[in-house]
C-alpha cells in the first residue's frame, strides 16, 4: 500500500495520553498506512501543538477552552485548523476518519465518543467509561450508523478476537483477566495505608493514573465486566474474572464442546490498538514476540471479593441496569480524584462508591442527558462525602 488514496485516516481523542501516544507509535512505525484526521487533548497544549505538528491533522482541539489561543499561536502557519472547547471536541469526532480512536479518560469521553458512533466508519474503543455509562445507547447508535466498534481494551479485544468465527449458540461463558495489580500480595490491613504513589506502581501496564488506580482497587476489572456485557451481548454471570499474574493471556472463551479459545500476547498496549487500527488485516508492530519458554508458567487464582469490593459493586449496578452504572462509574471517578489528593484513604474508595449508589434512586435511561444528570448528581453526592471524610 504505497498510494495516500488507500491510507487510513486516524482521529484520536486523547492524543496525549497513554493509549493515545501508543497510537502515535503506530502511525509513526506505519507512515504509508495511516495519516491523522483530528487530534484532540484535555489540557496539555504544549504535547497536543507538537503531535499536530509532526503529524499535520487537518484539525487539532484543545479541551480547555482557556488555551484556545495557546494552541492557535502554537499553530500558527502550519495550515492546521485549531479550535477548543467541548463543543470542539465534538466537532473532531465527527471530522470525516475511516477510524476514530477514542481515548478520553472518564465519563467525559461520552459527548464525543457517541458522537464517533455517530459518523458510520469505525470507532477503536478505549474509553471504558463511556460504555460503562450508556452502554445501550452506544450499541444502538453503532446499528443504527452501520458503526463497526474495535474494543482496544486488551482483555476485550482478546474476546474479540476469539469470537470471530463463532457460532454465538455455542458460547458457554467469556473470561477477562486480571493481573490483580500492584496489591494482589498485600492484606486487607496494609491496603488502608496505601499511598497514591503504591497505587500508581502497576506491575504490569504502564498506563494514566486513573486507569492505574482503577487497577489497583480492581473497579477496572468490575468496569470491564460491564464493558463486555455490552460489547458481547452477555449477562454478567456469563463474564468471568479470572486473576493471571503474568498478564500473557488476556481473554477467553468456553464453548459447548468444552474448547476454550484464549488470545495470548505481550502485554503491551500496541498488540490490541494495532489490530483496532488494522482490522479486518493485522498490522506488524515493534512488540517483540511472546517468549512461553522464557515465561514457563502462567497461572491463575480466583479473585478475592473481600480485598477487592469493586468488582462486586460493579456487578450489581450491572445487574440493576438504568443509571446505576452511571452513579458507579461517576462515583469511582470523583473518590479516585480524592484519593489522589490524598483526601481519602485507598480503602475508603468502595465505600464512596456504595454510599453513593445507595443515595439515589436507580432510574431508567432514555437519553444522554438522563446519563449526565445522573452523572452529576452522583458526583455531587460523591464529592461531598469524600470532602467530610477529609475534614
Ligand atoms: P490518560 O490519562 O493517559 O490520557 C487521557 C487522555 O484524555 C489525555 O489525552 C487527556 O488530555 C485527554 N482528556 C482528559 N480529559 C479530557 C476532556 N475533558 N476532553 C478531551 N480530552 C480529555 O488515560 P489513558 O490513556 O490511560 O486511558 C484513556 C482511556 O483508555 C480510559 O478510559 C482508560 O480506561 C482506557 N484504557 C486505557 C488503557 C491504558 O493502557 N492506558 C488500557 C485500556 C483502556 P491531556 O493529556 O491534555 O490531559
Amino acid at each position: 500500500m504505497t498510494s495516500s488514496a488507500h491510507m487510513k485516516q486516524i482521529s484520536i481523542l486523547g492524543v496525549t495520553g497513554s493509549v493515545g501516544q501508543t497510537t502515535v507509535r503506530l502511525l509513526r512505525q506505519h507512515p504509508e498506512r495511516f495519516c491523522a484526521a483530528a487530534l484532540v487533548a484535555g489540557q496539555n497544549v504544549a504535547a497536543l501543538a507538537e503531535l499536530a505538528r509532526e503529524l499535520r491533522p487537518a484539525l487539532a482541539v484543545i479541551a480547555d477552552a482557556r488555551q484556545a489561543d495557546a494552541l492557535r499561536e502554537a499553530l500558527a502557519g502550519t495550515g492546521i485548523a485549531t479550535a477548543a472547547g467541548p463543543a470542539a471536541v465534538c466537532e473532531a469526532a465527527a471530522l470525516p476518519a475511516d477510524v476514530i480512536v477514542a481515548a478520553i479518560v472518564g465519563a467525559a469521553g461520552l459527548a464525543p465518543t457517541m458522537v464517533a458512533i455517530q459518523q458510520g466508519t469505525a470507532v477503536a474503543l478505549a474509553n471504558k467509561e463511556a460504555l460503562v455509562c450508556a452502554g445501550p445507547l452506544m450499541l444502538d447508535a453503532a446499528r443504527q450508523h452501520g458503526t463497526r466498534l474495535l474494543p482496544i481494551d486488551s482483555e476485550h479485544n482478546a474476546i474479540f478476537q476469539v469470537l470471530t468465527h463463532e457460532r454465538r449458540e455455542s458460547l458457554v461463558k467469556i473470561a477477562l483477566t486480571a493481573s490483580g495489580g500492584p496489591f494482589r500480595t498485600w492484606t486487607s490491613e496494609a491496603m488502608t495505608q496505601a499511598t497514591p504513589e503504591q497505587a500508581l506502581r502497576h506491575p504490569v501496564w504502564a498506563m494514566g493514573p486513573k486507569i492505574s488506580i482503577d487497577s489497583a482497587t480492581m473497579m477496572n476489572k468490575g468496569l470491564e465486566i460491564i464493558e463486555a456485557c455490552h460489547l458481547f451481548d452477555l449477562p454478567e454471570d456469563r463474564v468471568e474474572a479470572i486473576i493471571h499474574p503474568e498478564s500473557t493471556v488476556h481473554g477467553l472463551a468456553w464453548y459447548c464442546d468444552g474448547s476454550v479459545l484464549a488470545q495470548m500476547g505481550p502485554a503491551d498496549m500496541a498488540v490490541p490498538i494495532a489490530y483496532a487500527l488494522g482490522w479486518p488485516e493485522r498490522l506488524a508492530t515493534d512488540v517483540p514476540m511472546l517468549d512461553l519458554l522464557a515465561l514457563r508458567a502462567l497461572t491463575f487464582a480466583p479473585v478475592d471479593p473481600g480485598k477487592f469490593p469493586c468488582v462486586e459493586l460493579a456487578r450489581a449496578a450491572m445487574r440493576a441496569g438504568g443509571t446505576a452504572p452511571v452513579l458507579l462509574n461517576a462515583a469511582n471517578e470523583e473518590a479516585v480524584a480524592a484519593f489522589l489528593l490524598r483526601e481519602i484513604n485507598f480503602t475508603q474508595i468502595p465505600d464512596i462508591i456504595q454510599a453513593t449508589l445507595a443515595s439515589a434512586p436507580i432510574l431508567p435511561i432514555h437519553s444522554i442527558e438522563d446519563i449526565m444528570h445522573a452523572d452529576r448528581q452522583a458526583r455531587q453526592t460523591a464529592k461531598a462525602m469524600c470532602h467530610r471524610r477529609a475534614a
